[in-house]
């Protein structure tokens, strides 16, 4: 990917822990590096293909005075979220933020930060087979839309599935979205959960009937083993009312792990169940 540069832009101003920082003021350095392609602007000549590094500088100003930080990793979390929430053809930023009068009584050239982050895109899967299933998807979809730099963009049309495992229960109606957001892997995870909470939903049986189930597919290219949260998600494969859905929004994205598209997944499967 191609890349833009801002190198040591400098500030004087109050971030620090100690109350003599926040009096005294000192000098502050921050580089920003940001992911994106250049192709068009450099093949047009074109500004509006690409993104003003001027205007990205003063939207650092913006964030460094809008308070004082008590840390640099504060300042720096701060500045990446501004810069991808405001320059959309920016995919991933790296803010550096130096500090060389770092109250150490040592000699250094300086302390830094660097805060690598990105905007992500997943996918999700979501069901429900309880109550008005459809109006419980719907209020799903606007609840994750709704959540802080998060966006539903793609949405499969809702379709009704046979329940999955040995309870007897009702048909489910499932779909697959596709979301940005600047959350992390765990972050969604955490958020979609309250959501289901939110909605009401209690968790009785395993595979047993739910108000709403929201689980995340695939998150970036990421391979994600956590106690709390397998990406992608380990059963995927095996279920069509997942890649149904997720054919029709994402056919030719690649498991990264299957290294097979969505497309030829489902092939697989329907060729498997018949
Ligand atoms: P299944 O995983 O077979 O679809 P389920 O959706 O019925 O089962 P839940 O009771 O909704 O399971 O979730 C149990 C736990 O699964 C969650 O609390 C969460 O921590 C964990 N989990 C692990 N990986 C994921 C994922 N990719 N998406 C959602 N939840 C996950
Ligand atoms: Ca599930
Ligand atoms: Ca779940």
């Amino acid at each position: 990917m191609d890349k833009i540069y801002i190198e040591n832009l400098e500030f004087i101003g109050n971030h620090g822990v100690f109350k003599e920082e926040k009096m005294l003021h000192q000098k502050f350095s921050i580089s920003i590096e940001m992911e994106t392609s250049t192709r068009r602007a450099g093949v047009n000549d074109d500004l509006n293909h690409s993104t003003h590094y001027g205007f990205v500088s003063d939207h650092v100003e913006k964030v460094f005075f809008s308070k004082s930080f008590d840390l640099i990793e504060a300042l720096g979390e701060a500045i990446a979220e501004e810069i991808l929430v405001n320059f959309p053809l920016i995919q991933k930023v790296k803010v550096l933020v130096k500090k060389p009068w770092a109250p150490i009584r040592k000699q250094f050239d300086f302390v830094a930060i660097e805060a690598n982050r990105q905007r992500n895109k997943a996918y999700l899967s979501i069901g429900s087979n309880i109550g008005n299933s459809e109006e419980n998807l719907k209020r799903a979809i606007s609840l994750i839309d709704s959540l802080k730099n998060t966006k539903v963009t793609k949405c499969s049309s809702f379709l009704v599935t046979e329940p999955f495992g040995d309870v007897i229960q009702d048909n489910f109606l499932n779909a697959c979205l596709e979301v940005t957001t600047l959350f992390t892997g765990v972050e969604l995870l955490e958020n979609l959960l309250n959501i289901e909470k939110e909605m009401g939903r209690v968790r009785e049986i395993k595979w047993g009937p739910r108000l709403i189930d929201l689980d995340i597919l695939l998150f970036n290219n990421d391979i994600i083993e956590l106690d709390n949260l397998a990406v992608p998600h380990p059963w995927m494969c095996e279920r069509s009312f997942v890649l149904d859905p997720l054919c029709e929004i994402a056919p030719n994205i690649v498991h990264p792990l299957e290294r097979k598209t969505i497309t030829t997944l489902k092939r697989i499967l329907d060729k498997s169940s018949n």
